[in-house]
């Protein structure tokens, strides 16, 4: 059974349509890329899944469950779902190390995690005292450490300078590697031709 599985989906903000008739099958620790250029629906799609936006025709499937269709809108709090989104909100008044310990299901994880994503020095500090690179870290530890089967990640490497991508890919790959959680699906800007960045992995 695919972990996600997205029939005929179709969403339309007044007269642009964003996803026309999509259809995609996710098989359970696949990583999935929706490449594409500004404008393609990427993030439409992932928001339909998250339960963010109603797709106006379709259906998707979370783990066989039906969560989104025009009549059923299961809320997003309840499709177990892992998000980093690009708005993705930090808490102001938390630091690194209280954004995982809130969301952990295992309290032993944090630490491993925090040590996973190099953010175990800055587990003291806020998030105005991260870089850009450190706080979009910190959305993607607080999304693993939230222990969810499924994890979305809407470009995640968007607005990183060259050194950052290769460190952020590296965390991926590592992620991908052990058993935590699995990226499930992933959307990126192609900014050359399709696929150039995603399945060049650093060596
Ligand atoms: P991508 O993530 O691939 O850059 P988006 O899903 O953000 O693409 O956008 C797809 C299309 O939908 C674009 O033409 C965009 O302008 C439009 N769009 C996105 N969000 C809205 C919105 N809230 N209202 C109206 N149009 C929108």
């Amino acid at each position: 059974m695919a972990e996600i599985s997205i029939r005929s989906v179709t969403k339309s903000y007044d007269d642009t349509v964003a996803c026309r008739n999509v259809s995609l099958e996710v098989e359970n620790g696949q990583l999935a890329v929706l490449l594409g250029p500004s404008g393609a629906g990427k993030t439409t799609l992932l928001k339909t899944i998250t339960g963010e936006l109603t797709p106006d025709s379709g259906e998707i499937f979370v783990s066989g469950q039906l969560v989104s269709s025009p009549q059923t809108m299961l809320p997003p709090a309840r499709r177990h779902l892992g998000a980093v989104m690009q708005e993705g909100v930090l808490w102001p008044h938390l630091t690194v190390e209280k954004h995982l310990e809130l969301v952990a299901k295992n309290a032993d994880k944090v630490g491993e995690i925090l040590e996973l994503l190099s953010l175990d020095k800055l587990r003291r500090r806020y998030p105005d005292q991260l870089s850009g690179g450190e706080k979009q870290r910190l959305s993607l530890a607080r999304a693993l450490a939230a222990g969810r089967k499924v994890l979305l990640l809407d470009e995640p490497l968007a607005n990183l300078d060259r050194p950052l991508v290769i460190e952020l890919m590296r965390d991926l790959q590592r992620l991908r590697g052990g058993a935590r959680a699995r990226p499930c699906s992933w959307s990126h800007t192609s900014r050359r031709t399709p696929c150039s960045s995603l399945t060049r992995w650093p060596s």
